[in-house]
């Protein structure tokens, strides 16, 4: 009897930088209310400033909630693998 014999990965990122496309950013602020400890809207313009480009683990999902949510795909994440 053959038995096969697999394995499962799980690839996870080991690090994850953001930044905002200012070309992009229309300041609707969707990326603050997503992750406000990352994002927040600049005093001068109206558009979001990072300010943590290289949040920790605890904060990726919220990043990466606040690209889903901007309206104007402004968001990029860099996430590299392990
Ligand atoms: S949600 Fe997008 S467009 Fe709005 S402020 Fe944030 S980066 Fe700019």
């Amino acid at each position: 009897m053959v038995v096969g014999c697999f394995r499962i990965t799980t690839r996870k990122a080991r690090e994850l930088r953001v930044s905002i496309d200012l070309t992009r950013c229309a300041g609707y602020g969707n990326c603050v209310d997503a992750a406000e400890a990352v994002f927040e809207m600049s005093d001068v313009d109206d558009i979001a400033v990072v300010l943590l480009a290289e949040p920790g683990p605890d904060l990726w999902e919220s990043v990466r909630k606040a690209a889903r949510v901007c309206p104007a795909n402004a968001i990029v994440i860099d996430e590299a693998d392990e």
